[in-house]
């Protein structure tokens, strides 16, 4: 609740017609990074701090760490010193979960672009579905909650049986056979993820700062669950990083 009571909602939504992907890609172009390349340590016990990675050791004077609380609570990138009071304020900053399921729609004319559907107004255990967005021939299916977790236990497959099974009770037994899945996030099993986006557990609304204070002047935090005020979303994520990367430079003296 008291999380809950410090967010502040900018009620400025937009959506990236090309995906976020593509918007990512855009804002990185002309940088030097290398992708598929996981951090497997980060040993700042030297002069220089050494970055592991699984094609070899990067040396560097400052580190920004992005990756999500659940990552950080469970030590997947471990820490030379350790740094302890991170992973316990990335453990009072659990990740929820959110999980979309895409499919192609057949005969996709005979709906409004962009319109809603939801599966049961008075169940918490039901999905949303948009149907047309940008008025393209699909529909997205948002599955929030336990539900989503459910869902993941059983398998990508449960998915696509649970909109089919709700799809045809709203709109006719046999609709299922107008759609095909066309992909389906898990961000739960994701290795590099473990969930979706981060709430404080009764008690813990104070780990956000927490986890967000540099450490020695040269290691800086940020991704969405260091915001206090936009943490669980993009622009959250964007803005502790803006404010990351000027405390990095302000202690490289530029
Ligand atoms: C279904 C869904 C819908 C959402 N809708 C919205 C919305 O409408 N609006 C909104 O604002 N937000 C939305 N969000 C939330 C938003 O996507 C997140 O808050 C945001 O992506 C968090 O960004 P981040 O940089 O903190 O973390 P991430 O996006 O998790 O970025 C961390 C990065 O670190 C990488 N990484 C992990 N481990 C390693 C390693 N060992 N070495 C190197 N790299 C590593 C990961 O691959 C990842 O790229 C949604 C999320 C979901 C799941």
């Amino acid at each position: 609740m008291h999380d809950f009571a410090l967010y502040h909602d900018t009620e400025v939504n937009w959506r990236v017609a090309e995906g976020y992907g593509a918007m990512i890609a855009a804002a990185g172009s002309g940088l030097r990074m290398m992708l598929d390349n996981p951090v497997l340590e980060i040993d700042h016990s030297g002069t220089l701090i050494s970055v592991r990675t699984a094609n070899g050791v990067l040396s560097a004077r400052t580190v920004i760490v992005t990756i999500s609380s659940a990552l950080l609570a469970q030590e997947r990138v471990r820490f030379t010193l350790a740094l302890p009071e991170k992973t316990q304020a990335a453990a009072g900053l659990p990740l929820g979960l959110a999980n979309k399921l895409f499919l192609s729609l057949d005969g996709a004319e005979e709906f409004e672009g962009d319109s809603r559907l939801f599966g049961h107004p008075r169940e918490v255990g039901t999905a949303a579905y948009h149907v047309r967005p940008y008025g393209r021939p699909l529909i997205e299916a948002y599955f929030g909650g336990g539900l989503a977790d459910d869902l993941e236990r059983e398998g990508g497959r449960a998915f696509v049986d649970f909109a089919e099974y709700e799809l045809n009770g709203l709109l006719g037994s046999t609709f299922s056979s107008r759609l095909k899945p066309v992909r389906l996030s898990q961000w739960r099993k994701d290795e590099f993820a473990l969930g979706a986006y981060s709430y404080a557990i009764p008690g813990h609304h104070g780990d956000r700062a927490k986890l967000a204070a540099p450490v020695d002047s040269r290691l800086f935090f940020a991704g969405e669950s260091c915001s206090i005020e936009s943490f669980s979303t993009a622009h959250g994520a964007y803005c502790t990083g803006v404010a990351a990367a000027g405390q990095a430079m302000a202690a490289l003296g530029r």
